[in-house]
């Protein structure tokens, strides 16, 4: 493999942990945008390991989490809601992590042990406390960096003092980190970590992309996603969309919901619907599409940001999405827009007013960070011992 980065051609191979876990569809892809820029940048000098750290400890109900993880937070749903701003500060996170210590910490110590590495990197928010109970048991002097994954909400898990280098997409999150007692020389503002398909999807007109994917020229395209997991109330929405017969072509990407897919696949609409699973060219899809009616996930905004897509935000996870909405909305990149009927009616309004979509576009791509993965993986390289 190439070498991009010229230093990497001189010093010999580096290890590097990423532990990140399926609970959503973005940690991984952070995680993997970043090892994928990682073996542009420095070839083979660069070994990256991705470890899903709670599916790895093997303790029980760590392990489920990724099952549990679209259950649990069901949108809108009170306990998580309340649970998230309970153990949002940083006594708690200390509590609650010295609380699980005794059940998950030998585990934990285990995994570190089974995965030596030069560099450690966190893109998880839950486990930060516990990593570092674990670190300074074992007496690792390896650099640990955490990859913030959310905007503007932050919980404070992400920001456990003692990391070596705390990355985080935004002021807002930089603010969260220092009121959480992380040291200021500490923190980089840097952005969210997207794939580089984002960066190169600016080369592919809009045409090509519809030509791509066999979708029609002659009307626009409302994309619809819930994430990586299909979450929210996407039938209702595409529904009351559908229902108010759009002169467009409606694309849902339902992800890994295959009960959503079935929904959405039976529904009989008076419009064009296409309905897809998971797919793996989410920059093809934007780029093809002229509105995006999302999740408010920090990843897929991110995403579109770079595509410049006007927003539709149909939901948010109580919490940590919370704050994505107000970014969202105070830059005019979009609307927010929590029951069906809104959002197709901010579709509709979107639709008919081609100057108005045009520039919730521009501030919509104003806020992108198309090269932040590339250098999130330079300052993670540049990590030392
Ligand atoms: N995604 C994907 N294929 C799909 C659906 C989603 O690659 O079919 C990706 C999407 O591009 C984004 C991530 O999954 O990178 C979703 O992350 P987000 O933070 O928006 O929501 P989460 O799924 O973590 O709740």
């Amino acid at each position: 493999m190439g070498v991009a980065g010229s230093p990497a051609s001189a010093v010999s191979s580096k290890r590097f942990l990423f532990l990140f876990s399926d609970t959503g569809g973005g940690h991984r892809a952070s995680a993997q945008a970043v090892k994928d820029e990682m073996a542009r940048l420095y070839g083979d000098a660069a070994v990256v390991e991705m470890v899903d750290i709670f599916v790895e400890m093997r303790r029980w109900p760590f392990d489920r989490f990724p099952e549990l993880y679209p259950v649990a937070v069901g949108l809108n749903g009170i306990p998580w809601h309340v649970g998230y701003h309970l153990s949002d500060t940083m006594p708690m996170v200390r509590l609650l992590s010295g609380a699980v210590w005794p059940y998950v910490g030998p585990s934990l110590c285990r995994l570190l042990e089974q995965h030596p590495s030069d560099v450690m990197v966190s893109f998880h928010g839950v486990p930060n406390a516990a990593l570092l109970f674990a670190r300074r048991k074992m007496m690792l002097r390896n650099p640990f960096a955490i990859v913030t994954l959310d905007l503007v909400s932050v919980h404070a898990g992400w920001f456990t003092p003692g990391a070596h280098l705390y990355i985080v997409p935004t002021e807002a999150a930089r603010q969260r980190a220092l009121r959480a007692g992380v040291t200021a020389k500490r923190i980089r503002v840097i952005g969210m970590p997207t794939r580089r398909s984002f960066v190169e999807i600016r080369d592919m007109t809009q045409t090509e992309a519809r030509d791509r994917l066999g979708l029609p020229q002659d009307r626009p395209i409302v994309l619809m996603i819930g994430g990586g997991e299909g979450m929210g109330p996407l039938v209702p929405v595409v529904r009351e969309i559908a229902g108010c017969r759009p002169d467009a072509h409606l694309v849902v990407i339902a992800g890994r919901n295959q009960a959503l897919y079935n929904a959405l696949r039976a529904l009989d609409v008076p419009v064009p619907l296409r309905v897809e699973g998971f797919v793996t060219n989410i920059a093809v899809w934007m780029r093809a599409a002229d509105v995006l009616v999302t999740k408010a996930g920090p990843n897929t905004l991110a995403e579109a940001f770079i595509v410049g897509l006007p927003l539709v935000l149909y939901a948010a996870i109580p919490g940590q999405e919370e704050g994505n909405i107000l970014h969202v909305v105070e830059n005019h990149a979009g609307v927010w827009t929590p029951r069906p009927r809104a959002a197709a009616d901010a579709v509709m309004d979107l639709l008919a007013h081609p100057a108005q979509r045009s520039a919730m576009a521009a501030c919509s791509q104003a806020l992108a960070r198309p090269y932040a993965t590339e250098e999130i993986a330079r300052h993670l390289w540049d990590l030392r011992r």
